[in-house]
């Protein structure tokens, strides 16, 4: 049998068929909740949806490791690098179609941003099929993670712009 996601699993614990309205009112008649869109105190409610905003409610069980912040910080930095590099490569092949260079470095150009672009895109592919290898590890690791993508693409594109900057003189 196939393991569910953990986005999944958040979803079908969150299914209010799974998650029956007994538990939840169980849960505010003896507990301070407030409500995640209006943050109106939710104790005592008897109802499905919040009294204030009219939200529906379920009770979940869920996990700080599941939380998007470091996952999206990682795939959000992959996601400037591939940005950043397709833009490059396509500005640089529109030169080129319009003016042909008679000498290979521009080529080589292009093919360095395709190949850079590649890698985040590999890196993004990567990222979301390990979401649940990613999910194993603590919030402070997957923090860590998260900066070393965001400054690792940041010095690779800066030391690669720098290396450009000096042999284009
Ligand atoms: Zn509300």
């Amino acid at each position: 049998m196939p393991t569910p996601s953990p986005s999944s699993q958040h979803a079908a614990i969150r299914d209010p068929a799974v998650a029956p309205r007994p538990l939840l009112e169980a849960f505010l008649s003896t507990n301070d909740a407030s409500c995640p869109v209006c943050a109106y105190n939710l104790r005592g409610l008897t109802a499905v949806h919040c009294p204030e905003c009219n939200a529906p409610l379920s009770l979940a069980v869920t996990s700080e490791n599941l939380s998007v912040g470091p996952w999206s910080l990682a795939i959000v930095s992959w996601a400037m690098g591939a940005g950043f590099d397709g833009v490059v490569a396509l500005l640089v092949s529109i030169m080129l179609i319009a003016n042909p260079a008679p000498i290979w470095p521009p080529y080589a150009l292009v093919a360095m941003f395709v190949t850079l672009a590649l890698i985040c895109l590999a890196a993004i592919t990567l990222l979301v099929r390990r979401r649940r290898r990613w999910a194993f590890k603590p919030r402070a690791t997957q923090w860590r993670w998260a900066l070393a993508c965001l400054f690792g693409v940041f010095l690779a594109h800066a030391a690669i712009g720098a290396i450009l900057a000096l042999n284009l003189k």
